[in-house]
């Protein structure tokens, strides 16, 4: 059984980040809403550690998120961090207040007692990052100060295992913060180092083996990075047990599904089933041109597709298992804080599955983060150009088609895009970049080319920064490659006279035109 550290997530912005951190020293965690006390008390889970992550409630507040005290009785190490100290405190006899000024930002951390675990190789003074309202004006039963700011309780102990931070030791701007953590994990709960890639493949290649037997898989392949990786993953397990369908909605990038079949027939010998789409998908969005309706349409056309044609492959094989590339992000984001009885939200892609065909869900990436699934391709074999691909909304180029989506509408966006992200990666940009593409736009303009008047179509180029996507900036791209790009798609793209560079933010804008 794999030993772990439990996170429980209080509401912080940063839980993932603290995930993040200790996976990085090859520690395996995980972020929970809640606790189950039970499973650690008999040996179910293997937990070394327990993290309370900060979070924006206030612990004195009516509702304000807890944990059962019991937690304090598992003989287990605990590290509260801001709100997870202030919990701590307030469930142990001391006292937390509102502040009369809140502490944000930089701040600079006193070490009382370099002898403490916590503290080793932690120098005597060093820049730590704050963000709270409230804090300790009581200390808790048991416990004594370690470190302090000029304003602030800094770090307690009750030198039996527990240890609580009032600032982040995650966030970069901790200068020893890194260190915090490590010492917290190696040095207090001893941890091992075993959370590998290569050791997750072989575990996960052997589960899924188990788990399927001779029975069949059936997998939705987008081309994306998440299920093409779990593709391949299930592969390597259990060859053609599985069976990949990938469907042609005539709304992917240019010779996409062609590309798509070649390459995984070619080099991983996938079971694919093709189906070519394009004509009901384009026969539905005649005459419509409402973002949201035409969204609809593609997903629920997708829905109806997927459907008929598992039908017909359930009357050959009877696949009993549905696999998705499911992955660790969309784990958290549909776990519920509410509790006790948390409900998993059921994920989107099984959704619109009629009930009279069950399945059992296979989800081999759903303890990974997104750069631990591309570790996870890379050493599977799957090339640079499928591991650091850009994000490719569902319903395509379906809105990336402003307005109407015409057949022809489709062939013009195709050419141009291919240009333009052709041009990115010869370039050397693409892997710069974190979303690029061209939007056409219902617009026509008048130009000039060969002393012929033109009257064609506006495309627009959008290429975004971002780490999250939550928020994004425009990329600053260099203004020659800008030049090249807008000419060489004016010239070869008949339909396309001019070009014009995106260079709204997110937010006020949105990284798709629809
Ligand atoms: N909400 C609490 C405070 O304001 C904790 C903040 C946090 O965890 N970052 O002090």
């Amino acid at each position: 059984m794999k030993e772990k550290i439990i996170i429980i997530d209080f509401g912080s912005q940063y839980s993932q980040l603290i995930a993040r951190r200790i996976r990085e020293m090859e520690v395996y965690c995980e972020i929970v809403p809640l606790i189950d006390i039970e499973k650690i008390k008999n040996g179910e889970e293997k937990v070394k550690g327990i993290i309370f992550s900060g979070g924006p409630a206030s612990v004195y507040e009516k509702g304000a998120p807890t944990v059962n005290p019991e937690v304090f009785n598992l003989n287990l190490p605990i590290l509260g961090i801001c709100y997870g100290m202030q919990l701590i405190t307030h469930l142990n006899g001391g006292k937390v207040e509102k502040a009369d000024s809140r502490e944000f930002g930089k701040a600079v951390l006193e070490v009382e007692n370099n002898d403490n675990p916590l503290f080793t190789g932690v120098k005597k003074s060093s820049n730590i990052w704050m963000s709270h309202n409230d804090h300790i004006t009581e200390l808790p039963t048991g416990f004594e100060i370690i470190a302090k700011t000029d304003s602030s309780i800094a770090a307690i102990t009750n030198n039996n295992g527990i240890y609580a931070l009032q600032f982040h030791p995650e966030v970069v701007h901790s200068e020893c913060g890194t260190q915090i953590l490590e010492n917290f994990v190696f040095n207090i709960c001893k941890c091992e180092k075993n959370w590998k890639i290569s050791s997750f493949i072989t575990e996960k290649t052997k589960s899924i083996k188990e788990t399927v037997g001779d029975e069949h898989v059936l997998l939705a392949l987008s081309g994306g990075v998440d299920s093409s990786v779990a593709a391949v993953l299930i592969n390597n397990a259990i060859g053609h047990q599985l069976t990949c369908m990938f469907v042609d909605t005539g709304l992917l990038r240019k010779d996409e599904g062609k590309k798509v079949l070649e390459y995984y027939k070619k080099h991983f010998d996938l079971n694919i089933v093709f189906v070519d789409a394009k004509d009901r998908f384009l026969n539905k969005l005649k005459g419509v041109d409402e973002p949201e309706a035409k969204r609809k349409i593609i997903g629920n056309e997708f829905i109806e597709v997927f459907n008929e044609e598992i039908r017909k492959l359930k009357g050959q094989e009877g696949a009993k298992f549905l696999a998705q590339g499911t992955i660790y992000p969309d784990v958290i984001e549909s776990q519920s804080i509410k509790g006790p009885s948390h409900t998993i939200k059921s994920h989107h892609n099984v959704g619109g599955l009629p009930e009279d065909l069950q399945f059992e869900l296979l989800e081999p990436l759903k303890e990974l983060f997104k750069d631990e699934v591309r570790k996870v391709g890379h050493e599977l074999g799957l090339p640079d150009t499928i591991i650091k691909r850009h994000p490719f909304p569902g319903p395509g180029l379906g809105i990336r088609v402003i307005g109407e989506v015409t057949p022809d509408k489709v062939k013009i966006l195709q050419e141009a895009d291919d240009i333009f992200i052709t041009e990115l990666m010869a370039q050397g940009l693409y892997d710069k970049v974190d979303q690029a593409f061209v939007t056409l736009l219902p617009v026509k303009t008048v130009g000039v080319m060969g002393d012929q008047r033109t009257y064609e179509y506006v495309a627009a180029i959008r290429s975004v920064n971002t780490i999250d996507f939550m928020t994004a900036t425009w990329s600053k791209l260099p203004y020659e490659f800008l030049e090249e790009v807008s000419n060489k798609i004016i010239n070869k793209v008949n339909g396309i006279n001019r070009i014009v560079y995106d260079i709204s933010s997110k937010p006020p804008g949105t990284i798709e035109w629809e």
